[in-house]
């Protein structure tokens, strides 16, 4: 994990200060853990294994948000689900966002360059391309090789962040 991200049981510690501040009567016992998969949403919520787990992509861009998608993910462990009229009150009384900033996109994981030209293209997924600024239609002699693999993710946390208790 990012040295700049706080630690697990730093989470663990200010989702406790935050059940005893906003939900002291109930018995909620979740953990909260990163995850460097998840991609598509700020947090998520495993009632089940009562596990929150925020992404780690997302906060190492918006570190700011910790502890605003703790609350979130907060109250729908405290039970309600969905975004509807008991989740924006909810989220009014903690005091958080009912919809997470707009993900920072997929990370890029190939770096390509054209053979003859020297023009990088960062793509997702491994890609038979050929360059276009060397030749209109496909042209296998400027066929885009792999540069190198990219490290993921590539936006890491530039601001050290620590959570109240
Ligand atoms: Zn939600
Ligand atoms: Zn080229």
């Amino acid at each position: 994990m990012s040295a700049s991200l706080p630690e697990e049981h730093e989470l663990d510690a200010a989702l406790k200060a935050l059940v005893a501040q906003y939900f002291p009567d109930c018995r909620l016992a979740y953990r909260v853990q990163w995850s460097r998969r998840m991609w598509r949403s700020a947090g998520l919520c495993y009632y089940k294994r009562g596990v929150i787990r925020l992404s780690w992509r997302y906060h190492a861009v918006f570190p700011q948000e910790i502890l605003n998608t703790l609350k979130h993910e907060l109250i729908h462990a405290a039970g309600v689900l969905g975004h509807g009229r008991k989740f924006r009150a909810e989220a009014k009384r903690l005091g958080c966002d009912v919809k997470a900033r707009p993900m920072p996109g997929r990370p890029y994981k190939w770096l390509y360059a054209c053979p003859a030209c020297g023009t990088e293209v960062k793509t997702r997924r491994r890609v038979t391309l050929s360059c276009g600024r060397c030749a209109h239609g496909w042209d296998p002699r400027f066929k885009l090789v792999i540069r190198r693999a990219l490290e993921r993710p590539q936006t890491p946390a530039v601001l050290r962040v620590v959570l109240p208790r």
